[in-house]
């Protein structure tokens, strides 16, 4: 079978095929146990972008704490970002709050697609896979994964330019796979699909429900398809400043209206201060990798001099936050683990955090410790106390 005329012919054996296997190997996820329409709701926000090992902790807690929309529309929005803090993509958890308030607000609730997509922060994937679980409908799920198990099974040999161009040239055939089935049993079993079984490297053709319908695995090279142009990858570096003055840290706001990290605190750039630090204040250098961004980030230790301060205080997005306070604002991911690495591990002192106990040879120690782990440590050593 080569074309989706072929599979769609067969639609009926290929959906008994799929579901059979879910209803045995789906895995226990508690947004599948006792399910409702907002557990689906803050799973498949959570989950855009974001594996599943990682999203469970944060669904336990948020579900502890919003139980409901009622009770989520009604957070404040700082406590809402605090509990998502290290998910990353900041814009899902303000979007999810703000569709909660929509929700509760609306007399009608959403019931289509069409209108789940009115919603902050739906898309049309999104929109699919709320609606088809929570209400039947019969919209198809396309990501990733249903692109890559489509282009599979279909032998799909052209190369798209993007992912979002294969996403719609595989609708079609996503829509007319679920035609007649149960629609969120059916997306739920693509997804699943994808997650376990027909992985990006190696699939396991051998034990997949659908391998029988599976034109690349007959031709012997599944893992070559789909074929996307190799993205261009863009290399950036960014200076960042750790000041420490009588026991408060220098940190930058984002702003409310900023895209990706409004409300966040992150270390400041140097250019928010009009600073070009020297190569000998360097502290640390970490990499990272943000959509097509490689990102290297050199840290430097700044004195907190006069004409520094006043500087800052004439601007309003950066914040002296006190060490001992630096777990009630919401860092991002790598900022928290950052502070946390280069404050050590040692205990701060209670009482006085304005007389730094801490040297620059313990944090050495902790920064050559980190460096021989995965995280993008390099064994610079810092040649001043950091707090
Ligand atoms: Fe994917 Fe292999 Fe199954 Fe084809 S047979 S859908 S390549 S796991």
């Amino acid at each position: 079978m080569a074309n989706p005329e072929k599979l769609i012919s067969v639609r009926s054996a290929f959906q008994a095929a799929l579901h059979g296997w879910y209803a045995v190997h789906q895995r226990k996820l508690p947004w599948r146990e006792a399910p409702s329409l907002y557990k689906t709701v803050v799973s498949e926000f959570m989950l855009q972008q974001t594996q599943v090992v990682t999203v469970l902790p944060y669904f336990d807690r948020w579900l502890r704490e919003f139980p409901d929309f009622p009770a989520l529309a009604a957070a404040p929005e700082a406590r809402v970002m605090k509990l998502w803090e290290g998910l990353g993509y900041y814009s899902r958890a303000r979007n999810l709050h703000k569709l909660a308030q929509a929700w509760v607000a609306a007399a009608l609730k959403p019931r289509t697609p069409a209108e789940w997509r009115e919603l902050p922060g739906i898309g049309p994937y999104t929109a699919a896979a709320i609606t088809s679980i929570s209400f039947d409908e019969p919209a198809a799920v396309v990501d990733g994964n249903v692109v890559r198990i489509l282009a599979r099974l279909t032998d799909e040999r052209r190369q798209f330019r993007d992912g979002t161009e294969a996403v719609k040239h595989f609708t079609p055939l996503a829509d007319e796979l679920i035609h007649g089935s149960h629609p969120g049993t059916h997306n739920q079993a693509m997804m699943e699909l994808g997650a376990t079984v027909c992985f990006r490297q190696k699939p396991l053709c051998l034990t997949c429900p659908v391998s029988a319908f599976c034109a690349a695995r007959r031709a012997g090279d599944p893992e070559n398809l789909p074929r996307l142009k190799p993205k261009v990858i863009e290399q950036k570096t960014v200076t960042r400043v750790w000041c420490v003055d009588a026991g408060r840290l220098l940190l930058r706001r984002g702003p409310a209206a900023a895209k990706r990290l409004a409300g966040l605190h992150e270390l400041p750039e140097a250019v928010d201060l009009d600073l070009k630090p020297a190569g000998d204040s360097l502290l640390a250098t970490k990499r990272r990798a943000i959509t097509r961004f490689q990102i290297v980030e050199a840290i430097h230790a700044v004195a907190p001099t006069p004409a520094l301060r006043s500087r800052i205080a004439a601007r309003d997005s950066l914040e002296w936050v006190a060490l001992t306070e630096l777990d009630h604002v919401t860092l991002s991911g790598p900022h928290r683990r950052w502070i946390q690495e280069l404050l050590g591990s040692v205990p701060r002192p209670a009482g006085r955090p304005d007389e730094p106990t801490r040297t620059a040879t313990a944090s050495r120690s902790s920064c050559e410790r980190k460096s021989n782990g995965s995280n993008g440590w390099w064994p610079h050593t810092p040649r001043r106390r950091i707090w």
